[in-house]
C-alpha cells in the first residue's frame, strides 16, 4: 500500500480512537442518545476526520443501524447493553470499529465472547490466509463461550469511499477462499447473542444512503440526492443530518425520504433486531493485512 494511502487510513484510525473515547465516557444511565451521537460526530469533525455512516448506538436486542432520530429523547437506562459503532473517513479511507458497553446489563461474558473472536480473528490476518479459516475461527470462540455468532451480519472489505468493497466477511463457516493480501483493508465485526444468532429488519428507518438519480417532483428531493451523492459521497447518512442542510419540515421529509427510497433513489437501513430477542454483542476494528497486521482502530 502505498504510503500516504496508509497515513490516511491510520488518521482516520487516530481521530476514531479518540472521538470513541469520548462517546464511551458519556454513555451513563439517564444520558441522553442524541447528546451521545452529536458529542462523537462533533469531535470527528473537529479532528479533522468525516463520517463514514453516522454513529450507530444499538441497545439490547437490537443490533445495528440505530441511532439518534431527530429531537430523540431516549436515554440510556441501567441494565442496558450498548454497541457503539462508529465510522470515520480521511479522504476517503475509512476505519470503522464498534465496541459494546454494559450498564450493569449482567452480559459481560457475551461482550467477551464478541471481543475474544475479534481478537483471535486479528491475528490471523496476514498475506496467505483464506478468508474461510478466520471466519471459522470467529465462529468456533463465539460458540466455545457458550453464545451464538449472527449469521446475516458480516464484516467487510474496505476500499476508497466504499464501506463494503470486495466481499463480506462472514462470522461463520464458509467457503470463501480468497486468500488475504499485504494492504487488504477489512472490519472485522464478529456479533455474539444468547439469542438463535440471527438478525431481522425492524420498521424504523433512521440511516440512508444514495443509489442513484431518479426523476423526482421536489426541490428538496433534488437537493437531498445532491448532498448525499456529493457532500456524503454515496455513504450512509442520518436522517437527522438532512435538517441541519436543509429547509424542510420533518413530516415533509420523511415522506420525501419514502418517495426517494421506493423509487430507487436511496437504500434504506432498517435497525436489526435478533430474531429471539436475543441480548447482542459486536466488537470491531479496521485491519490492514500484513505479516505485522496493522490495527487502525486499537
Ligand atoms: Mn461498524
Ligand atoms: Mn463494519
Amino acid at each position: 500500500m502505498d504510503d500516504e494511502i496508509l497515513k490516511k487510513y491510520k488518521k482516520a484510525g487516530e481521530i476514531l480512537k479518540e472521538a470513541r473515547n469520548l462517546g464511551l465516557k458519556m454513555i451513563k444511565p439517564g444520558a441522553k442518545i442524541l447528546d451521545v451521537v452529536e458529542a462523537v460526530e462533533n469531535k470527528i469533525l473537529s479532528l479533522g476526520g468525516e463520517f463514514a455512516f453516522p454513529v450507530n448506538i444499538s441497545i439490547n436486542q437490537n443490533a445495528a443501524h440505530d441511532t439518534a432520530d431527530i429531537n430523540d429523547s431516549r436515554t440510556f437506562e441501567e441494565g442496558d447493553l450498548i454497541k457503539l459503532d462508529i465510522g470515520v473517513h480521511v479522504d476517503g479511507y475509512i476505519a470503522d470499529s464498534a465496541k459494546t458497553v454494559s450498564l450493569n446489563s449482567g452480559k459481560e461474558d457475551l461482550i467477551k465472547a464478541s471481543e475474544t473472536a475479534l481478537e483471535e480473528a486479528l491475528k490471523m490476518m496476514r498475506p496467505g490466509v483464506k478468508v474461510y479459516e478466520v471466519s471459522e475461527v470467529i465462529e468456533d470462540t463465539i460458540r466455545s463461550m457458550g453464545f451464538n455468532p449472527i449469521i446475516n451480519l458480516t464484516g467487510h472489505g474496505l476500499d476508497r469511499y466504499e464501506l463494503h468493497a470486495r466481499f463480506e466477511f462472514p462470522n461463520i463457516k464458509n467457503a470463501i477462499d480468497y486468500e488475504l493480501k499485504e494492504g487488504d483493508v477489512f472490519a472485522i465485526e464478529p456479533f455474539s447473542t444468547d439469542g438463535s444468532g440471527k438478525v431481522t429488519e425492524t420498521n424504523k428507518i433512521l440511516i440512508y444512503r444514495y443509489l442513484s438519480d431518479r426523476p423526482v417532483r421536489f426541490p428538496e428531493s433534488r437537493k437531498i440526492l445532491e448532498l448525499t451523492r456529493e457532500k456524503y459521497h454515496g455513504l450512509p447518512f442520518a436522517k437527522r443530518w438532512l435538517l441541519k442542510e436543509i429547509k424542510i419540515s420533518p413530516i415533509k421529509l420523511n415522506l420525501i425520504l419514502r418517495q426517494l427510497s421506493q423509487n430507487g433513489s436511496l437504500y434504506e437501513y432498517p435497525v436489526l433486531k435478533e430474531v429471539q430477542n436475543g441480548f447482542v454483542a459486536q466488537a470491531e476494528h479496521t485491519v490492514v493485512v500484513g505479516d505485522n497486521p496493522i490495527i487502525t482502530t486499537a
